[in-house]
């Protein structure tokens, strides 16, 4: 990959995690992704469900701020971001799937319309394009056309944010 390749993708992570477009990424941002998943799916906040997303975000954001906050304001910038968070991903990738687990599992539960315990290829995919990550990972995702299970979301994730050099 050249370097130009390399930051177009480093670029598109942090805009992916910068949910709400104000160029740093906060705790607002999770809230913000958990509020798009569960008004994609239609289930209410105060659902068992919701909470259960709610809090999995909280999860989420408190490891990556553990890993990339370095300033320690309750921002992660594009610096810190590059030059804590991607680094770090990219050598712990396991780290990362379970600082996420939470979060995904929660958002699974919500995609998986039927409650049989399996999202389908499909139903991941629409979770994707509801937290506004790239088209062509979106429909990579659905092309597992069948059921998806949790430990092949957990790690498709890691290796999406784990930015090869
Ligand atoms: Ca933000
Ligand atoms: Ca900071």
């Amino acid at each position: 990959m050249d370097s130009a390749e390399y930051e177009r993708r480093i670029a598109a992570r942090f805009a992916t995690f910068d949910q709400d477009g104000n160029g740093y990424i906060s705790r607002e941002d999770f809230s913000t992704a958990a509020a798009a998943l569960l008004a994609e799916f239609e289930v209410p906040a105060r659902s068992e469900q919701g909470q259960a997303l709610y809090v999995g975000a909280e999860a989420f954001w408190q490891g990556m701020a553990g890993i990339a906050d370095r300033d320690g304001d309750q921002r992660i910038t594009r610096d810190e971001f590059v030059g804590g968070a991607v680094k770090r991903l990219r050598d712990n990738p396991a780290g990362f799937a379970e600082i996420a687990r939470p979060f995904l599992h929660a958002a699974l539960s919500l995609a998986d319309g039927d409650g049989d315990g399996v999202a389908q290829g499909a139903e991941v995919e629409r979770a994707l394009r509801a937290l506004g990550v790239e088209r062509e990972i979106a429909s990579l995702a659905a092309q597992a056309l069948g059921p998806v299970t949790e430990d092949q979301v957990v790690s498709a994730f890691a290796s999406y944010f784990t930015v090869p050099e």
